[in-house]
């Protein structure tokens, strides 16, 4: 149903500082359910296009290169208003600013390795699954 799907990332620094197990505790505890997972190294393109709508900021070049520095987890969730839910449990951009408890003010490290994304609209968490999940993985 529309609205109960969003997309997210464990980024490099979490999953390469043993971070995944935490988090996904954390998501499983909040009440998402796992509806496709997989561990990936993304490819410069990936990344890229992932991001295209950042092309022209200046943190650009350096948010792509760190996020093809190492394996990332890359997850299907469910929820109800999946979108915001996950978003209030990820927390602010800047970990400085993300309020107690959630999961960038424990895990992140800075603005750029904040240890997760999240989708940030229905219509983007869609478009982002599809860079890295097949109709069939999902279930
Ligand atoms: P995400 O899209 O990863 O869920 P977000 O929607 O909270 O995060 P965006 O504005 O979409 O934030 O930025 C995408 C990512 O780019 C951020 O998660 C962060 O890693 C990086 N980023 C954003 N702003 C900055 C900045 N000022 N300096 C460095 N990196 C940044
Ligand atoms: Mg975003």
């Amino acid at each position: 149903m529309k609205g109960d799907i969003t997309f997210s990332i464990i980024k490099p620094n979490a999953v390469r500082t043993g971070k995944s197990g935490p988090i996904l505790a954390m998501i499983n505890e909040a009440g998402f359910e796992i509806a496709g997972m997989r561990m990936i190294k993304m490819t410069q393109e990936q990344a890229e296009s992932f991001y295209e709508v950042h092309r022209e900021r200046p943190f650009y070049r350096d948010l792509v290169d760190f996020m093809i520095s190492g394996p990332v987890v890359v997850m299907i969730l469910r929820h109800e208003n999946a979108v915001d839910e996950f978003r209030k449990l990820i927390g602010a951009t800047d970990p400085a600013k993300a309020e107690p408890g959630t999961i960038r003010k424990i895990f992140a490290v800075s603005v750029q390795m904040n240890a997760v994304h999240g989708s940030d609209s229905d219509e983007n968490a869609l478009r982002e699954a599809g860079f890295f999940f097949s109709e069939i993985d999902r279930f």
